[in-house]
């Protein structure tokens, strides 16, 4: 889907024309991939509007360029502060928000220290990333990278190749995604999502040391499961347990919670979103449109306009 222009991206401090919003071909990230990123979404409520987990989201912003090195110009308030505004100046709810801080243009060489940090933040509606109701996904051939090569607790621009490679590869062969392994051939997780397996009431997701990004989706969602009293163990697994659960789903920012129909053309189950997934999606969406109390304040409000409100 083509991205949808808005009026204002935010630029170092200032909000500036979309099409204003551009960098020289010869900035650093474009040859090197020296950025950080995140993604965001902000939720239409009964009343309004209001971003999911935005200090979360901009410390793991100010994480991944701590790991790279990269000085960043604004605090964690200030960030946060940015985020609401442009959503406010461009005046669209629900979207989704897109903060990068990257090496701009200063040397050439790949060391990236002579290379201004510049930060933008754009938002634009966003709709379904997965599509369809329920995901048939395969093992991609393409491991996450092992760790001590790129690390996969920074959300860095490079780390996306891999990314890319998982996705294309699911996508000529008729998947919606892939999920990678590791590099010892433990399950890690999709090309932007992390992985839920349900099997005898036991939730099981891959732990960080799997090569996996630290998703906040995933946080929310093993938050939910322990306020349902659900079992929830963070263990390494086998790619053959995915075939053998009783439920399997993606979760992220943009993939939400996705239930996963099939892997490798292996049904997962009878084929249908089960009883846990279904439970901790509506659990997780509730809070995100406000429906449902914000038991751990995860809900920043911003003041717009939304056109047709969520209705409870
Ligand atoms: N893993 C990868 C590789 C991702 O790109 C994403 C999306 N940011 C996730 C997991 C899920 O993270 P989050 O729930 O914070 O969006």
């Amino acid at each position: 889907m083509p991205i949808q222009p808005t009026a204002k991206i935010w630029h170092n401090g200032n909000l500036i024309p979309w099409d204003k919003a551009q960098i020289h071909v010869m900035s650093h990230v474009v040859h090197y991939g020296s950025s950080v990123f995140e993604g965001l979404r902000c939720y239409g409520q009964p009343s309004g509007a209001a971003v999911f987990r935005l200090p979360e989201h901009m410390q793991r912003l100010l994480d991944s360029a701590k790991i790279y090195r990269m000085p960043m110009a604004y605090s964690l308030d200030q960030l946060s502060t940015a985020v609401v505004e442009v959503i406010e100046a461009n005046g669209i709810a629900p979207c989704y928000i897109r903060p990068i801080a990257f090496r701009g243009y200063g040397e050439i060489g790949v060391n990236p220290k002579h290379s201004p940090v510049d930060v933008y933040i754009a938002n634009f509606p966003w709709g379904k990333y997965v599509p369809g109701d329920a995901a048939d996904v395969c093992i991609s051939s393409w491991n996450r990278s092992a760790p001590n090569t790129t690390p996969s607790l920074a959300k860095a621009g490079g780390n996306y190749l891999n990314s890319q490679l998982i996705r294309m590869e699911a996508d000529v062969n008729g998947y919606v995604e892939g999920i990678a392994l590791d590099v010892n051939g433990y399950l890690s997780e999709g090309s932007g999502e992390n992985l839920f397996i349900v099997r005898n009431g036991v939730i099981y997701t891959t732990p960080l040391a799997n090569s996996v990004l630290s998703g906040i989706t995933r946080d929310s969602i093993l938050t939910l499961a322990r306020h349902f009293g659900m079992p929830v163990v963070e263990q390494a697994m086998p790619r053959e347990l995915l075939y053998i659960a009783d439920e399997v789903f993606f979760t992220g920012t943009a993939a939400e919670v996705t239930p996963i129909r099939s892997v490798d053309r292996i049904t997962i189950a009878d084929g249908n979103p089960g009883p846990i997934t279904r439970q901790l999606a509506d659990e997780f969406i509730g809070i995100a449109n406000g429906l449902r109390p914000d038991r751990y304040g995860w809900l920043t409000p911003v003041n717009v306009n939304v056109e047709q409100p969520v209705s409870v």
